[in-house]
């Protein structure tokens, strides 16, 4: 039997439903296994605490996959792919696109599984779960029955891991450019060649409250991607969207959308780094109704918790500055490291040097199809503040 005992003291997180063990808590392994093996967790004592996927090269050791002593193969992989597909906020009936497996979130530490329609984009992550690949694929398509499976298993972090970068059809094969609808809209994702899985799905929910707030305001979308908040506030009556990213590619996918969906004639799309552009709209005097910030995580590690701060506070300043008088501003960060009292002490202190007044309408985060564990604050990363300008 491969176990390992946890150091005296070290199950209580274990026990309150966090499911990680690092390895320096880890006080003694017992047999042998390959990277990612199924292993008995056990307390300093000998009593099973659950099974968990070992890889005693990461820091993160250990990541629990169950809680009592049942095999892990095809039928338990299909069985917690049921309730995931099942959980609050996703159904296979509807939304035509959604995350349908969130890692830890899920009890699936290690894999991400979007729908786009009839596709399905899986991403492992770990050892563990690569190990499991197959019979996954098997109750991918039992499950969730979809035309096709496509792996995005290009992510940097496998390589931590010690395992190999790979992009391409799973199961099935076919178009890799789908369209999508998210609301009332039609959005082209790009499977293969876009960033992540194709599209952030877990903004999902708060482009659809930009949606509720963007009738007659000039809308400036910086960090739009694919154009997911531009389209939602043309689609919710904006006079004008203008969207900015330094993906060309993106931006044509923006495009492609916008026409589709009859809003091109109110949508300008820029590729330009958004630090200049936010810096030309106030040297030329440009005002906005509502602006979205949506960046790219500028901190992966808390070393570098420092610069990233001063980053954001950069754009946020800039950002409230720019705000027509009544303004919204809906401002994003998806970097775990940032907790949600150091984005509002950042965003008090852009707002003082910005010398503007602002109400916090909403502190919202990740769609309900990225569940969140209230045990393990990990799996909560995205922070969406909507302020509105007082004068
Ligand atoms: N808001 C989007 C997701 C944004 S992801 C949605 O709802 O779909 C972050 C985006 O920022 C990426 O598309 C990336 O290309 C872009 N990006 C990164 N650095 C940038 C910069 N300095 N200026 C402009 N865009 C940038």
């Amino acid at each position: 039997m491969f176990s390992v005992k946890l150091a005296p003291g070290k199950d209580a997180r274990l026990l309150a439903g966090h499911p990680w063990i690092y390895r320096s808590e880890i006080a003694r392994v017992e047999g042998e296994g390959e990277p990612g093996a199924i292993t008995h967790v056990l307390d300093n004592r000998g009593k099973f605490l659950g099974q968990a996927m070992l890889n005693l090269k990461s820091q993160i050791a250990g990541r629990l996959v169950s809680r009592h002593e049942e095999s892990i193969d095809a039928a338990f992989l299909e069985r917690r792919l049921r309730e995931a597909v099942s959980r609050c906020g996703r159904s296979l009936s509807g939304p035509d696109a959604c995350r349908l497996v969130f890692g830890e979130g899920d009890h699936l530490p290690g894999l991400i599984a979007d729908r786009y329609g009839a596709l399905v984009v899986l991403q492992i992550l770990t050892a563990g779960m690569e190990r499991l690949r197959e019979p996954l694929l098997a109750a991918l398509r039992t499950v969730v029955k979809p035309q096709a499976i496509f792996e995005r298993n290009d992510a940097p972090p496998r390589k931590l891991e010690g395992l190999a970068l790979r992009k391409g059809f799973a199961w099935g094969g076919g178009e890799t450019g789908v369209w999508i609808q998210e609301g009332n809209l039609r959005i082209f994702v790009e499977v293969a060649e876009g960033q992540k899985t194709g599209f952030f799905l877990d903004q999902r929910e708060n482009r659809q409250v930009v949606n509720g707030l963007a009738r007659d305001r000039e809308i400036l979308d910086c960090f739009c991607y694919s154009g997911g908040f531009a389209l939602s506030a043309a689609a919710g009556g904006a006079a004008s969207v203008t969207g900015i990213d330094l993906s060309a590619e993106a931006l044509a996918w923006a495009q492609r959308s916008a026409e589709q969906n009859g809003l091109a004639s109110r949508c300008t799309f820029i590729t330009a780094n958004a630090f200049d552009e936010l810096r030309a709209f106030d040297r030329a005097g440009r005002r906005f109704g509502l602006l979205v910030l949506d960046p790219p995580a500028f901190t992966k590690g808390k070393e570098t918790l420092a610069g990233a701060l001063r980053g954001y506070k950069e754009i946020n300043l800039r950002a409230m500055k720019l705000l027509a008088p009544g303004g919204i501003l809906v401002t994003c960060s998806c970097s775990y490291h940032v907790d949600a009292p150091t984005f509002l002490e950042m965003l008090r202190s852009a707002a003082a040097d910005a010398r503007r007044e602002f109400r916090l309408v909403e502190f919202r985060t990740q769609a309900s199809d990225h569940p969140i564990l209230l045990a393990a604050k990990e799996t909560q990363y995205l922070k969406c503040v909507i302020l509105e300008a007082v004068g």
